[in-house]
């Protein structure tokens, strides 16, 4: 049985139908007119439909032997691609009129053979190209994503029998003695030996469908041949071992320039840089790399005598398998995943500096770029990111990404619900509700409304206009050097810019912040002390005619330079607004989703319930999302007399990729670790003693380091200190009214260990000022 089917795999050739044919099946099932012009297939037979716009269709004619299930498996496993990594150039699957996947045509035997279409995907086969580093590690990195977007994918299609699956080796090695030189024989029967001693070693390691035919003829590049912007032919898929499909790429991905170890040996360091080896997988590279050239050696054997035009595609690679096969054993194998490991850890050609150039021109010197010298990041996964040479960054500052650079799960869902459905709040959709219900529920009774924008900008504007048509009042009152967000509205409510740069406005008033550290008061009075000045602001208000219509405060008072504000300032001023009949406005944008440890929401640490919550940043992981959260009675009053409508805001996309923030936030405890990870790292920052270091404040994973030089505010030595960190590969910003406080505010996976790594950069930089 296995012998019979082997060789039914081996002999079968494609169907020949005639070019005029293929046109009037593309036609009458695909509806898709244009030329036929045949392409070389080993198991079917492939025709470019060339139309007259657009890059036409792959047509392809399946041999009588094929297995309508593994045709449904491509189909699946393309979908799936196209779903989990929406950006890989895997090629479109094109359906009939009737929405099948295939159709069936016959041929004069009347023998039926199934039919499908593919976009074809324009561009240069990789094949004959001699390829750079920079293609070799795209190639790697291509795969790699290929294999992680395919990694929880399964069909049981997926145990199709093929020639090509390395586990078959036992199958194929009869046929080496059909190799005519005889040294070269010797060499491949020896290696076939050596895989088939070693196989039981490779079934421990990641298994999971895989391409397992990622050579340069099925790789598709750009005109400048650094990019891979193809990949073709899904037809060798196997659930199998994930190192098969390193072992093709980067045994066959060669030129004439170098050895076929430098050449492999940046494929894996570009799959290493999205994908790393898992234990055990480099050793197996090396056994699989020579395998599959021992095994491409012995099928051309074959063909030779069976199949000479299948041989003759194969001619050129058998031809190299003989010298790869010896160049690997002569390094050997430790020296080979050495070689890996080395390639791995070391950069690619960086283009920073040219990028940076392209980017002044298009964006503006203006645009602000962080740090002196400016990072360029590719990646990120956690909380480190990636420049293009592979050099990983702690990253200590980002809030956005919450719940970590690259969360899966969050991009999963975002993939997911684009390919599914995008439309806006003006239809009926559960997801958006759903989350809707979620977001409220974690909140104290009351605020129980939520009105979806698309940044924590525009929720301050459309929270300041509730405010407006609520109470039918003009006045706002904010923080001295509060930020608050970029629009007209929103920016006049933001002192931050300077009055130079936004005038003030007559209808808004700014608060003395209450900063026990540096401010006029301090100790026990200090909240009633500060909150005085709010009587002020209102007397003012009403004074101009204006009222008072909110109070917007960023309740981790960032800006303010992470002030740790004394108990019951907060309270005393809401109450104060209230009474003069004005709503009080929590802005959450950095204080929220459970970055302050001890509570989900900044404003339950001042046990203040405000009227209006507004959302944004870390909302939804990166994805652009904002949200104002209402007392019902106040959303329905503001909807009842304006017509509001956010194009965005509040699409399926925007609310799935905020649930699953969501859960993740709470599944992995996550505002919990930032209590215990922030009160640590603050202990540690305090415990370094130096005399740069003023104050540490803050509250779980929002931290705030003051730095002065004899007691006075010292915004240029804060900068030398998140520079010196840069240069250390650790990222952290600087805030406050002076410049002079290191802002900590790390994605909230942030664990003791890079807390720990963060303490000693920082150690490093003190000690060498
Ligand atoms: N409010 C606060 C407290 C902020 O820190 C920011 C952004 N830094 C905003 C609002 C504005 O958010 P966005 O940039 O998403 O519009």
């Amino acid at each position: 049985m296995t012998q019979s089917l082997r060789l039914v795999a081996l002999k079968t050739s494609p169907p020949a139908f005639a070019p005029e044919q293929a046109e009037g099946f593309a036609r009458a099932l695909f509806g898709v007119s244009g030329e036929a012009r045949p392409l070389y297939g080993e198991r079917d037979q492939n025709f470019r439909i060339k139309t007259a716009l657009g890059a036409g269709v792959i047509l392809k004619i399946l041999g009588p032997a094929e297995d309508p299930r593994t045709v449904e498996l491509q189909l699946e496993a393309l979908e799936h691609i196209a779903r989990m990594d929406p950006r890989l150039p895997v090629p479109r699957v094109r359906r009939t009129a009737e929405g099948a996947a295939h159709g069936w045509v016959e041929d004069e035997q009347g023998t039926a053979h199934m039919v499908r279409a593919l976009d074809f995907q324009p561009g240069k086969v990789m094949d004959g190209v001699e390829p750079g580093p920079e293609l070799l590690r795209q190639a790697g990195a291509t795969l790699a994503r290929l294999n992680r977007a395919l990694e929880n994918f399964f069909h049981p299609a997926a145990g199709q029998r093929i020639v090509w699956d390395l586990r078959r080796i036992a199958e194929m090695r009869p046929f080496g003695a059909l190799i005519e030189d005889a040294e070269t024989r010797v060499l491949v029967e020896a290696v076939l030996d050596r895989f088939l001693n070693y196989l039981p070693q490779i079934g421990r390691l990641p298994h999971q469908l895989v391409h397992n035919d990622l050579h340069p003829g099925n790789m598709i590049v750009d005109e400048a041949e650094r990019n891979v912007t193809g990949l073709l032919d899904f037809g060798d898929m196997i659930h199998g071992p994930r190192v098969f499909d390193i072992a093709v790429t980067a045994a066959e991905t060669v030129g004439e320039g170098l050895g076929a170890l430098d050449y492999a040996a940046e494929v894996v360091a570009g799959y290493e840089g999205v994908l790393p080896l898992r234990a055990g997988e480099a050793e197996a590279l090396f056994e699989c790399i020579i395998a599959r050239h021992a095994l491409s050696a012995t099928i051309h054997a074959w063909r030779c005598q069976h199949d000479p035009e299948g041989a003759a595609k194969l001619g050129g690679l058998s031809a190299l398998s003989a010298p790869a096969i010896e160049a690997y054993l002569t390094a050997g194998r430790d020296a080979v995943v050495a070689k890996f490991r080395a390639a791995s850890a070391s950069p690619a050609r960086s283009d920073s500096a040219a990028l940076r150039a392209r980017r002044y021109h298009v964006l503006g010197r203006g645009l602000e770029l962080s740090y002196n010298d400016p990072v360029h990041f590719v990646r990120g996964e956690g909380v480190f990111l990636y420049a293009p040479d592979g050099t990983r960054y702690l990253d200590a500052y980002n809030n956005v990404p919450s719940v970590g650079h690259g969360n899966r799960r969050v991009a999963e869902a975002v993939g997911a619900q684009m390919a599914t459905l995008c439309a806006n709040t003006r239809y009926l959709h559960e997801g958006v509700v759903a989350y809707a219900e979620a977001i409220t529920a974690t909140m104290p009774g009351g605020l129980d409304a939520v009105l979806f924008v698309n940044s924590g900008s525009e929720a301050n504007d459309a929270a300041y206009r509730i405010a407006r048509a609520v109470t039918g009042k003009r006045g706002a009152i904010v923080m001295k050097n509060a930020y608050h967000g970029v629009t007209e509205l929103v920016a006049a409510l933001s002192p931050y810019y300077g009055a130079q740069a936004q005038p003030r406005m007559s209808f808004v008033q700014e608060l003395e912040a209450p900063d026990t550290y540096r401010g006029r008061f301090g100790g026990a009075d200090a909240a009633l002390a500060y909150a005085q000045d709010v009587e002020r602001a209102i007397e003012t208000l009403e004074g101009r005619k204006f009222g008072v219509a909110m109070l917007l405060v960023d309740s981790a008072f960032v800006s303010n330079g992470i002030l740790d504000v004394p108990g019951g300032y907060f309270a005393r001023i809401a109450e104060k607004v209230r009474q003069a009949g004005g709503l009080v406005v929590g802005d959450e944008v950095q204080s929220g989703f459970g970055r302050m440890g001890e509570a989900f929401w900044g404003f339950e640490r001042h046990g203040v319930v405000p009227d209006l919550v507004t959302l944004g940043k870390p909302m939804a992981n990166g994805f652009p999302v904002g949200a104002v959260v209402a007392k019902p009675a106040l959303l329905e009053a503001f909807l009842g007399k304006i017509e509001f409508f956010s194009t965005f805001g509040g699409n399926p996309v925007s609310a799935a990729a905020a649930m699953a923030t969501l859960n993740e936030l709470r599944e992995r405890g996550l505002a919990e670790n930032a209590r215990v990870t922030g009160d640590l790292l603050r202990a540690e920052i305090k415990g370094l003693r130096h005399d740069a270091i003023g104050d540490v404040r803050g509250a779980g994973l929002m931290v705030g380091v003051e730095i002065t030089r004899d007691g006075a505010p010292d915004g240029a030595l804060a900068k030398r200190i998140a520079n010196g960190l840069r240069a250390r590969q650790v990222l952290i910003g600087t805030e406050g009214p002076e410049g002079n406080v290191l802002k900590i505010r790390p994605p909230l996976p942030f664990a003791r260990e890079h807390a720990l790594i963060l303490v000693d950069a920082l150690e490093t930089v003190l000690r060498a000022l």
